[in-house]
């Protein structure tokens, strides 16, 4: 039997470990620094390093490390033993207060958009006492932010931070003014659900686009693909669900309540969603459950694709980001209770969303873009690239009324009766499903469905919380100045709803009139991730963060630079890949079968000149053609490759790829795929879309 209670956050410095080894002055001080975003005391960290070492050194760990998500996409830690000696040969386990708060790192070796060339190559990695400790490998793992020297922001959690706080401010302001006296702190707050894939190790093995570049290049379809809709939520094949009990008992031991499990549309992807937690140690969460996944995979033979688009035809892997507010005394701000006509207050929150989704729709698009999320969004499985809003028709008409100025009738009971007398009568959910809207409100939370699943969901919501704090600032201004407290409050949430309603749209969000009806509404279609980039310095973008103080001028700029440089670097591997693997192993297995074509020819004739060799001569005829074609594309893609060679900035660069080689990627890929359709599966050199997503016994 597994005692889930008891494994439960075994393995992290959780804040009941806390609270039976610090001693009490001790623990009150760092609770205030974790939950209102106080800074920490210096004098207590001795002490908090101390019990912590001691704590990690009974749950086997020998080494530290400071560990934080620096702009490459992926986490970085580097381990330090606790073995200090102590002279004739012996060793005591030490760590020290300064050891817990500050780490230090060559920055140089980390993204930094520019930042490189105006600062040391120090960088510094802070402690974050607000993210929970934990052993993992027989280390101490401390979540901590990533700064250059002279203290400009290198990673998502810093950013994440600032605008937690800029949130907090501007909300508690909101809600002293409906009388809320109690609330100190307002939490954002995450549920990160998570898509991946599963594929075999030994077939992933075998192909260098996966090895390379985490999606396959070429792959003509399978005979079957999601088209009958058995895969979602069916049975869990074994090898799969020991993975997934296994990764499951893993998470939980790291305190991440794990929560549902099911297949997804694609054969063989699947989802795992999290309990929401608050944004900071939701962002951590997932990361280390990604890391985890991977890990836990490779135990089962099995290789775990966190890439947005695996598999072309198929559905890619999103990662939907559930987003809320909440008071720490335990009040949903978003929760819009029986009668969300007359409660004001999420009337309030709710307009401002629609004002941030409306205004910020450039910054929301470029939050989650890159060269991988653009394969899912507009292409019929995700969002549309066009950031629009779904309130359910509940919410939509009592926003209509406000805006007309007409009474509001509620159009149905909400009760859900299947008219079979033994099946109970139930509430339904305050809104039905959409799937197509890229910004969902969900009955208490939004629903942010337009992230990749291999994106760190910190980008978008630095995004939310910043531009959710600006509004309601503005808000709170005009409020705390008014004399008349409801007219003011009435007109506020009338005048925004008026303003910025027409980022709602309930319809079908994959059809086409919606894209037409978009651009009447003068809504941005940014399409391409290159497109979405070159927004982030617009002038009302930059002001957002500068004057809410998440990040600087300098920042963005540098962002915007290794958002620029890691489009061009992602798609410099995979056309390199694709040039790899079509003259080293696509072409040499065309020809190989040619050469058993016309050598089956000549035998053929040799035992009767008239016996019948069309087969032969129409296939060698069609592939020869092919892989003469193939080799054409191969040469013009290494031509436009030194082109882009010769670029001079990361934005050219980029426009380039996008522009130039994507077209010439498309074209050689679909010459490959062409060619398998027609080969010998026995001289194919990878493993085909059949073999990878079917096979997971
Ligand atoms: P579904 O989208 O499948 O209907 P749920 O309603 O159970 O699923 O929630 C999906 C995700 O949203 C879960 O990770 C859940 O923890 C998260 N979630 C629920 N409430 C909130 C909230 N207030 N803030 C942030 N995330 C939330
Ligand atoms: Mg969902």
């Amino acid at each position: 039997m597994i005692n889930v209670p008891e494994m439960f956050g075994n393995m992290v410095f959780s804040d009941k470990v806390m609270r039976e080894r610090l001693p009490k002055e001790v623990y009150k001080s760092l609770t205030k620094t974790i939950e209102m975003g106080k800074t920490i005391d210096p004098s207590i960290a001795d002490c908090v390093a101390s019990a912590m070492k001691e704590w990690a050194i009974e749950k086997g760990a020998t080494h530290y490390t400071h560990w934080f998500q620096p702009l490459t996409g992926v986490t970085a830690e580097k381990h330090d033993s606790f073995i200090s000696p102590i002279g004739s040969g012996n060793v005591i386990m030490e760590f020290s207060g300064k050891e817990l708060i500050k780490g230090e790192s060559d920055a140089s070796s980390f993204p930094s958009g520019g930042l490189r060339a105006t600062f040391e190559a120090r960088g510094y990695t802070a402690w974050d006492p607000a993210s929970y400790a934990f052993v993992k490998d027989g280390s101490l793992y401390i979540p901590t932010a990533f700064c250059s020297y002279t203290g400009e922001s290198l990673d998502n959690k810093t950013p994440l931070l600032r605008s937690m706080d800029a949130v907090s401010e501007q909300a508690l302001r909101i809600l002293r003014l409906f009388g809320d006296e109690t609330a100190t702190r307002v939490y954002s707050t995450i549920g990160a659900e998570q898509e991946y894939f599963l594929v075999d190790k030994k077939l992933y093995n075998k192909r260098k686009d996966l090895i390379y570049t985490g999606r396959t290049l070429f792959g003509a379809p399978a005979p079957k693909g999601q088209e009958m809709e058995d895969h979602y939520y069916g049975t869990l094949k074994t090898r799969v669900s020991a993975f997934m009990h296994d990764l499951e008992q893993t998470l939980w031991a790291l305190g991440i309540v794990a929560k549902t499990k099911h297949n997804e549309a694609a054969p063989s992807q699947h989802e795992l969603a999290p309990v929401f937690v608050s944004s900071n140690l939701a962002v951590d969460q997932n990361v280390l459950m990604m890391e985890c996944m991977k890990k836990t995979a490779e135990k089962y033979g099995l290789v775990c694709l966190l890439h947005e688009k695996p598999f072309k035809g198929v559905n890619g892997s999103g990662k939907h980001n559930n987003w809320s507010l909440s008071t720490d005394t335990g009040k949903n701000l978003m929760n819009p209770g029986e009668t969300p006509e007359e409660n004001a207050q999420f009337m309030l929150i709710l307009a401002a969303t629609v004002k941030v989704v409306d205004k910020y729709a450039e910054l929301l698009r470029l939050s989650i873009a890159s060269a991988a999320n653009d394969h899912r969004l507009g292409a019929h499985e995700a969002p549309p690239a066009i950031v629009s809003m779904f309130v359910g028709d509940d919410l939509e008409a009592i926003i209509t009324s406000i805006i007309d100025g007409t009474a509001y009738r509620k159009t149905k009971d909400g009760m859900m009766n299947l008219r079979v007398p033994s099946l109970p009568v139930f509430k339904k959910d305050n809104t039905d499903r959409n799937r197509t809207s890229p910004f969902a409100f969900t009955g208490n939370k939004f629903e942010f469905r337009m992230p990749g699943s291999s994106q760190n969901v910190a980008a978008p919501n630095i995004v939310l919380n910043t531009a959710l704090s600006e509004v309601l600032g503005e808000f709170a201004d005009k409020l705390e100045k008014s004399k008349d407290f409801d007219v003011t409050v009435k007109k506020l949430i009338k005048d925004t709803l008026k303003n910025h309603s027409r980022v709602i749209f309930n319809g079908n969000g994959y059809s086409e009139e919606w894209e037409k009806e978009a651009e009447r509404r003068g809504l941005p279609n940014l399409k391409k991730a290159v497109d979405a980039y070159a927004c982030y310095d617009d002038r009302k973008n930059i002001e957002l963060f500068e004057k809410s103080g998440v990040m600087s001028r300098t920042e963005i700029l540098s962002r915007q630079e290794i958002l620029y440089e890691n489009y061009a670097k992602t798609l410099n591997i995979e056309a390199l890949t694709m040039i790899e693997m079509a003259k080293r192993d696509y072409i040499p297995a065309i020809e190989k079968y040619l050469l058993t074509l016309s050598e089956t020819a000549k035998n053929k004739i040799a035992v009767s000149p008239d016996i019948d060799i069309s087969v032969e001569k129409n296939l060698l005829y069609k592939l020869s053609n092919t892989v003469k074609d193939i080799f054409a594309v191969t040469g013009e893609l290494e031509i436009k490759i030194s082109e882009a060679d010769a670029t001079v900035s990361a934005t050219e660069k980029a426009f380039y790829f996008c522009k130039n080689i994507i077209p010439v990627m498309e074209k050689l890929r679909q010459l490959v795929d062409c060619a398998e359709t027609m080969t010998d599966s026995a001289v194919w050199p990878v493993p085909s879309y059949g073999e990878l997503t079917y096979y997971t016994e």
